[in-house]
């Protein structure tokens, strides 16, 4: 049982990255009465927007994430980026969640897949790559095509290059900057989800409705919820989930992404231990926002409902769409189901993620096509 009393409305969050998801985070904290401290190497970062104080220094300067830790009540992070020796460091200063030993697993891709591996999850053949020698020994283990990662520090899609048949290893090495990686068998799956929850201090947890993702130049493009999917099959994404959650001691919101095979099959691709861009619909869909369970885990209250009240389309806007300025936003506005969600970002690059739309729908086929009809209005 946990009896640790939880962290009531004006305590303060301390938050490790000030990205996107930090900002909702703190949109949501601070409605409930939390403050925010944010460490950021930019104080106009999108969470220091909606911050009470921003510390300013890099995800690696243990002094700052010192600092931060000083002046909050319970630290919690927005990329699984922050190295775990910053989180032990930090950790006797006050609670750091989810704990340390949660990202020590997850932000090293060969350590997260060897802990899969340890759990009997299911997941693409995979092998550690050290060295351009090593990479044709693993090229010959596991085929092509295939996809080198590398092992620290990857988003949307970097650090990653494919290696089709015939390719020279040696060169897929030097693209990804000559680092410790992992070689994975291309999986050709029929379509991508992702499982959202929340798991408490008390090891309650809860599931939100299954995500149906699809990417796009490896950048998240649409997420639609509920994924149509049969009982049994969506039964099992869950069960992976709450194992994963289970046995890395997680606390707070965390999202499981998973290829689902022709045949149904599900193989897990990877763990993300916060709030995720698939699980945006719930800001709207949900009782419970993602962002608001976050902050009741983190700080030892009770989780919320995790019940979805309509069907839901996401959409993410990708600086692409600012190549002529500003978009028109009047044809999203325009659609009474949608939702306008702008991150702050201060320079739109092609590829960033720089906000998203989610549209309320029970026709979650009917949200899709909405989707691309507002995208295509918007990049004219
Ligand atoms: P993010 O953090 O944005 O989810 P990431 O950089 O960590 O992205 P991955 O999730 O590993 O990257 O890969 C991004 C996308 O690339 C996947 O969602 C999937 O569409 C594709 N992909 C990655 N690995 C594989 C694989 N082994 N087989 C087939 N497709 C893959
Ligand atoms: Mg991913």
């Amino acid at each position: 049982m946990n009896r640790t009393p939880p962290l009531l409305p004006g305590a303060t969050i301390g938050v490790l990255g000030g990205g996107q998801l930090g900002r909702m985070m703190a949109l949501a904290a601070r409605r409930m009465g939390y403050r925010i401290c944010v460490l950021d190497r930019d104080a106009r970062c999108p969470t220091g927007q909606f911050a009470d104080d921003v510390v300013v220094g890099t995800l690696d300067d243990l002094e700052s994430a010192r600092t931060v830790a000083e002046r909050s009540a319970v630290v919690t992070l927005d990329t699984e980026h922050v190295p775990a020796e910053v989180l032990e460091a930090i950790a006797p200063i006050c609670p750091v969640r989810p704990g340390p030993s949660v990202l020590a697993t997850i932000q090293d891709r060969a350590v997260q897949k060897r802990f899969l591996d340890a759990q009997g999850l299911p997941q693409a053949r995979w092998a550690p790559v050290g060295s351009p020698e090593e990479l044709a020994a693993a090229v010959a283990a596991i085929g092509r095509p295939s996809i080198l990662k590398a092992r620290r520090a990857g988003y949307d899609g970097k650090g990653q290059v494919r290696l089709e048949p015939g390719a020279d290893p040696r060169a897929a090495w030097h693209s990804i900057g000559d680092v410790p990686a992992v070689l994975e068998a291309l999986v050709p799956f029929a379509r991508e989800v992702s499982v959202i929850l929340a798991r408490a201090m008390d090891g309650e947890v809860r599931v939100y409705p299954l995500a149906e993702n699809e990417h796009r130049r490896h950048i998240l493009h649409t997420t639609r919820a509920p994924a149509p999917m049969p009982d049994e099959r969506r039964r099992r994404a869950e069960e992976i989930a709450r194992k994963i959650a289970t046995a890395l001691d997680h606390v707070g919101v965390m999202a499981v992404e998973m290829f689902e095979l022709p045949g149904g099959e599900l193989l897990v691709n990877e763990i993300a231990p916060r709030t995720h861009n698939s699980g945006h619909y719930t800001y709207g869909a949900c009782a419970t926002t993602q962002f608001e369970q976050h902050v009741r885990a983190v700080c030892g209250l009770p989780l919320g409902d995790a019940r979805a009240f309509t069907g839901a389309v996401m959409v993410n806007l990708i600086g692409d769409l600012w190549a002529n300025g500003e978009p028109p936003w009047q044809h999203v506005l325009a659609h009474p189901e949608a939702r306008l969600h702008l991150y702050g970002k201060l320079t739109p690059a092609p590829g960033r993620k720089m906000g998203h739309v989610v549209l309320l729908d029970d026709d979650t086929d009917r949200a899709l096509r909405t989707a691309e009809e507002l995208v295509a209005k918007l990049a004219t």
